[in-house]
């Protein structure tokens, strides 16, 4: 029987097509040929199939906040799994369709026996996404990354066939990267129960920032600090800000943070004991580090060991020239159970720090400053760091596959040829079966059928 596409289909034609192509990052305008709202696994299986028949590259779509927006594509196929967002629990365990948002699962699961699973702050990043990435959050120093929680998948694999993932799979699919096997339909994860946590914000002024950081970063010892603290820094050209959650009581905490308090004196100190829910929120809300504009330009690295002076000189100095109040860059502490986590493709975990360079506006006309800021600021803080964290995906790193994947490459590669020998599933920054060392680059397409137009289905 010939594939036919099933689901709700969006063409160029139809009044929704606007709202259906656009990913988060307004940055980047694509124009798919078909965006397909798939409503059942069976609709994924025949997306795959068609697109195949009809020679046209797809992208795979959870919640839409790939950084570089590559979950949509020029003249190809998005097939969107976000109506596949069932959360139920059994026990210690959840199933979530691979189109549940952060903020959908947080929610039902708290709602379902107060049990988590440990995911990023914002609420609309998609479970998919995020897994396949690692999954930082301000529960991972205590229950690790969110891929270090899964335990099963469903998948559609480059032949449409439903496969479940076996060992080699599981293991790709923890820190693999989004997009690069399959599409997921469905996660299993092992949750946690969680009741309360203490969550705290500081603030200081930018002149501050010498002393701040240098306190910070003693205190920050991810082997050293208490486990069930997740600390962040926040360093802007408006300010420092250092936040976190910690699961236990506020007096212990405050006893936690108090030598980041004689640092420098702060201009607002915020301590809160509330339920983890009520924290989720926080954090998207009244707390939310990210300036809140449309368009971004965000990269990574990692830090493996503590700073010197002249890193911290360099971070100031261009902290101090950036083009926009607009900027920051953020330390996330690792380390805890995410360090002692064996079995993933992730492979950072011995890293301290991964470190976010970030950029925002609203204006298209200021984009080529903020991106030259914030690449210029990764390129001049390569003496002190490693590698890149694959889910702050970033169009601009030569070197991406060793960056992303270091040590795991050889083990992924292979799967890569195992489930999708023809880079069915494939995009400028995707794993291919026809890599064969630095310096390669994917076409960041399927091949296309020579003249041929397919008609909508
Ligand atoms: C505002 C914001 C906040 C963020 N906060 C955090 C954070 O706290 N912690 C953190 O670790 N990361 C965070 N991220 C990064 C986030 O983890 C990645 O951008 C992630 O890839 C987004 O997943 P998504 O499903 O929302 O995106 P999408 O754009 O839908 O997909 C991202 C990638 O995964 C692929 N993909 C999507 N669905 C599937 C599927 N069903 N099967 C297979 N592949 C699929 C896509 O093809 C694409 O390559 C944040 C990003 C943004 C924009």
């Amino acid at each position: 029987m010939q594939p036919t596409l099933t689901g709700d289909v969006v063409t160029p034609h139809d009044p929704g097509y606007a709202a259906a192509r656009q990913d988060f990052n307004r940055r980047f305008d694509r124009f798919p040929r078909y965006v397909v709202f798939c409503r059942s696994v069976e609709d994924v299986q025949a997306a795959v199939r068609w697109s195949r028949q009809h020679g046209l590259p797809l992208r795979a779509r959870s919640g839409r906040h790939s950084y570089e927006a590559y979950s949509v594509l020029d003249g190809g196929v998005v097939v969107d799994v976000s109506a596949l967002n069932a959360v139920t629990r059994t026990g210690n365990t959840a199933s979530i369709g691979a189109g549940a948002t952060l903020g959908q699962l947080y929610d039902a699961l708290w709602a379902d026996g107060q049990v988590t699973i440990p995911g990023g702050s914002c609420t609309g990043v998609g479970v998919a996404g995020l897994t396949f990435g690692g999954g930082f959050g301000l529960l991972v120093r205590l229950m690790g990354l969110t891929c270090d929680s899964l335990i099963g998948l469903e998948m559609v694999d480059a032949r449409g066939r439903l496969v479940r993932a076996e060992p080699d799979l599981l293991w790709a699919s923890r820190g693999g990267g989004g997009g690069n096997f399959g599409i997921a339909t469905r996660f299993e994860f092992g949750v946690h129960p969680v009741d309360y946590v203490t969550v705290y914000s500081v603030a200081w002024p930018f002149a501050a920032l010498r002393a701040v950081f240098a306190a910070w970063q003693a205190w920050a010892d991810p082997r050293a600090l208490d486990r069930r603290l997740t600390p962040i820094l926040v360093l802007g050209p408006g300010g420092i800000t250092a936040l976190g959650q910690f699961v236990g009581p506020q007096a212990e905490l405050e006893r936690l943070i108090a030598p980041l308090l004689a640092a420098a004196p702060p201009t607002s100190v915020r301590v809160v004991h509330e339920t983890y829910i009520e924290a989720v929120h926080r954090f998207v809300g009244d707390w939310a580090v990210e300036p809140t504009l449309s368009r971004f330009k965000n990269t990574s690295a990692y830090q493996l060991a503590p700073f010197p002076d002249a890193a911290l000189g360099t971070l100031a100095d261009w902290l101090g020239r950036a083009p926009s109040p607009n900027t920051v860059v953020q330390f996330n502490l690792h380390g805890g159970a995410e360090a002692d986590f064996a079995g993933g493709a992730y492979p950072w975990r011995g890293a301290r720090c991964s470190l976010q360079y970030q950029a925002y506006w609203e204006n298209p006309a200021d984009g080529p400053a903020a991106v030259g800021w914030v690449n210029g600021l990764r390129r001049a803080m390569l003496p002190w760091t490693r590698g890149a964290y694959v889910n702050y995906i970033d169009a601009d790193i030569a070197d991406w596959p060793e960056a992303y994947y270091a040590g795991s490459l050889p083990r992924l590669l292979r799967v890569k040829r195992r489930y999708d020998p023809d880079d069915v599933f494939a995009f400028p920054q995707g794993l291919s079966s026809a890599y064969r060392g630095p310096g390669y680059r994917p076409s960041g397409a399927a091949p296309r059928p020579s003249g041929s137009t397919p008609r909508r289905p």
